[in-house]
């Protein structure tokens, strides 16, 4: 089988242009209704598959998708926050799961997955739950909001917080916890940069510890300044969660040269877009647009990431607007779009 081919369930309605076009009867309709009512399609036998793209072309719903075969282990792997879809949370990753998407990096700190309600069978029901939908956890989110690891008077309760989350981590087998530490500032001497310097070694050494690493959210401050940081702590357990859209939006940072200032720290990023908007009264301020509408430079973020020999999650993250899902969707086509453009090549 050189080639392989895949059927979007939920988005297909059945047309059965596919069935038409295709010169190796690879499709059937199925008996079965999908979400949206429609009896969708069925792969009868992809290993006859010749690569010709009839269907893909036809499909009105962009519902098919074909890989060569050695394209699918180079695939762009897409992930969501489920909390974006603002449903409850194994709602969100059901979701995630009908549109087709690779994982999910949910957040840990708070509700059913906050540690201290989640109990060992609760943590092996959970991770069971995720695999069954054939999803990853790319990593999970265990950002408890403030000044981060810059606030002495916190700074004790929130390392406990995180080792707490830490722990919910390796139960569930996931690599990576992500967080915000604070803003990194520039003066070595400033209290915030003390307090980061004090605590963050600490909680680096017990992720690393048990097989883990923090991953920092990058775009309160400059990328330079943040290397700064992690090169002076020169902690293996404290790693980069790469934000395109916070450097452009907060910092007003170049992401793509960006990527290559953080290289050795990125093990995971989001799929965010925005814009940085004038500063009023001292105070900056930004606004999030969906993917491709603001000012990260995908193609060339994408190529510096591949340059860089980046191959973890490209999570998206929509914190805001009307419609979550339709944004997802779009965030995903768009990035699914420049996965043939750019990544597979
Ligand atoms: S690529 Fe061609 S042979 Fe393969 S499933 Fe589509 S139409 Fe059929
Ligand atoms: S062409 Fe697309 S929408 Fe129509 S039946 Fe085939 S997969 Fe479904």
């Amino acid at each position: 089988m050189k080639y392989i081919v895949k059927v979007n369930k939920e988005r297909c309605k059945g047309c059965k242009l596919c069935i038409e076009v295709c010169p190796q009867g690879i499709f059937k309709i199925s008996n079965k209704f999908n979400k949206i009512g429609y009896h969708y399609i069925e792969i009868i036998d992809g290993k006859n598959c010749i690569g010709c793209k009839r269907c893909v072309i036809i499909c009105p719903d962009v519902s098919i998708e074909l890989y060569k075969k050695e394209e699918e282990k180079m695939k762009l792997k897409i992930g969501v926050i489920p909390d974006c879809f603002r449903l409850p949370i194994k709602d969100g990753i059901k979701k995630a799961a009908e549109l087709g998407l690779d994982g999910i990096q949910p957040y840990a700190t708070t509700g059913e997955l906050d540690p201290k309600n989640l109990s060992k069978t609760g943590r092996d029901d959970f991770k069971h739950f995720v695999k069954s939908l054939n999803l990853e956890i790319s990593a999970i989110v265990g950002d408890f909001g403030g000044h981060g690891f810059a606030d002495p008077k916190t700074v004790e309760w929130r390392i406990e917080r995180t080792k707490e989350v830490i722990d919910l981590a390796f139960d569930l087998g996931v690599k990576i916890v992500t967080t915000h530490i604070g803003v990194v500032p520039e003066d070595e001497n400033d209290i915030a940069w003390k307090t980061m310097e004090q605590s963050l070694p600490e909680v680096g050494t017990y992720a690393y510890n048990k097989g883990i690493v923090l991953a920092t959210e990058t775009g309160p401050e400059p990328a330079i300044i943040l290397k700064k940081l992690l090169d002076k702590l020169n902690n293996p357990g404290l790693k980069v969660n790469y934000d395109p859209a916070n450097l452009v939006m907060v910092s007003g940072d170049d992401p793509v040269k960006g990527v290559y200032t953080l290289a050795n720290y990125i093990v995971h990023t989001h799929a965010k877009d925005g814009i940085k908007l004038p500063d009023e009264n001292g105070k900056k301020r930004w606004k999030e647009l969906p993917l491709g509408q603001g000012n990260v430079n995908w193609p060339e973020y994408l190529k510096a990431m591949k340059e860089i020999g980046y191959n973890g999650f490209f999570t998206i993250e929509r914190e805001v607007g009307e419609k979550p899902e339709l944004d997802i969707i779009h965030a995903r086509d768009f990035l699914r779009g420049l996965e043939k453009e750019i990544w597979i090549k």
